[in-house]
């Protein structure tokens, strides 16, 4: 979380701008509340430059909720789902889908131990699939698409969790963008689904409420009580990202982050990134040292030296710098300078 926006929030956080209440506190039906979650959507409609032909919903139940919307909400009666396997977070989604729907999964990076994407135009997507997933950003192994593949007239649906708001991003190629609100969007909770309003109208008929595209749409994500200081939250976020300069500057703040990051790591023999250059993430920077006994300390020098977080996935060890939206690029240069002085130490 940028740290403004922290402290913002906490300066209202027991009078909302003269209301008298917290944002706890309010009725989601009540005009303040219903002013906060119009304005956080406006805002991330102009961010995004959504297109006015698609709903905006703030959804509960995370990335993984949509795990399972998607397909309840899109697969059609016998029809397959296409889905792209680039790592982790594909194969949950795969695994969520193969419940409800006859997935194919047409390109697997299993290959090359998933430090890359397919090759653009090295799959054909099957036009009886229901969808197209893919994972835009995988945020353990540090993978993201440099392209938005051609489905021809298949939805392309995509988990953009980690990479929201990084950069531009053209959302009418999309069917569908969700995105869980914890990396880039602000505190865990909510889920944010950009849909085609044409693709509100193939939901299976027994969609649970809750992750029911249409119904929510239609009840401006308020069918049940919405989660209101994480909404709050990710529209002070929102605004903080327009007044640095909106996506463009994160882009070119990002770009930044990642060159000297990946420069650093480039430019050392002690150091090395597994993922192939092209498809390298700017938001996740996974990190190997030469010898696997040297992570633990790393870990704790460097927790030592105040830079947290730095331990690698549970599920593939190494080291891992998530250098999102609100982290400065003086966070990044004090990383590298640690690890400088950590190579020169156990070099
Ligand atoms: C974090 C993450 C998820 C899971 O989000 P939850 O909100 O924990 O369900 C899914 N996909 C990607 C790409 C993620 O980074």
């Amino acid at each position: 979380m940028p740290l403004e926006v922290l402290e913002r929030a906490q300066s209202e956080l027991t009078d909302w701008r003269g209301s008298g209440m917290s944002v706890m506190e309010m009725s989601h039906r009540s005009p303040e509340f219903v002013s906060i979650a119009a304005e956080a959507e406006r805002r991330l409609r102009a961010l995004l430059e959504v297109p006015d032909d698609y709903a905006v919903l703030f959804l509960q139940g995370g990335a993984t909720g949509q795990f399972s919307a998607v397909p309840l909400n899109l697969a059609a009666p016998g029809a397959p789902a296409a889905y792209l396997n680039t790592g982790s977070w594909s194969k949950k989604a795969i695994a969520e889908g193969r419940k409800y729907v006859d997935v194919q999964v047409l390109a697997d990076e299993k290959q090359s131990n998933y430090a890359t994407v397919p090759a653009e135009g090295s799959f054909e997507v099957p036009q009886d699939a229901s969808y197209l997933h893919y994972t835009l950003n995988e945020t353990i192994g540090g993978v993201e698409f440099p392209y938005v593949p051609d489905a021809g007239s298949v939805p392309v649906v995509t988990d953009a969790s980690s990479t929201i708001l990084s950069r531009p991003l053209d959302v009418s190629r999309f069917g569908v963008i969700y995105a869980g609100a914890q990396k880039n969007l602000g505190p865990a909770g909510l889920c944010v689904v950009v849909v085609r309003r044409d693709l509100l109208e193939q939901a299976r008929p027994d969609v649970p409420a809750a992750l029911d595209w249409k119904a929510m749409a239609e009840a401006d994500s308020m069918l049940n009580t919405p989660p209101t200081l994480a909404w709050y939250l990710v529209g002070l976020v929102l605004e903080w990202v327009e007044e640095q300069g909106g996506v463009q500057e994160m882009a070119r703040r990002n770009q930044a982050k990642a060159d000297l990051l990946y420069g650093a790591i480039e430019a050392s023999s002690f150091y090395s990134n597994p993922v192939q250059p092209a498809a390298r993430s700017w938001m996740n920077v996974p990190f190997l040292v030469p010898d696997s006994s040297l992570e633990k300390p790393f870990v704790a020098a460097a927790a030592e030296a105040g830079l947290s977080g730095l331990a690698g996935h549970r599920s593939v060890g190494g080291m891992r710098a998530s250098i999102y939206n609100a982290m400065p690029i003086e966070g990044v240069r004090a990383l590298v300078d640690f690890m400088t002085d950590f190579e020169q130490q156990n070099g």
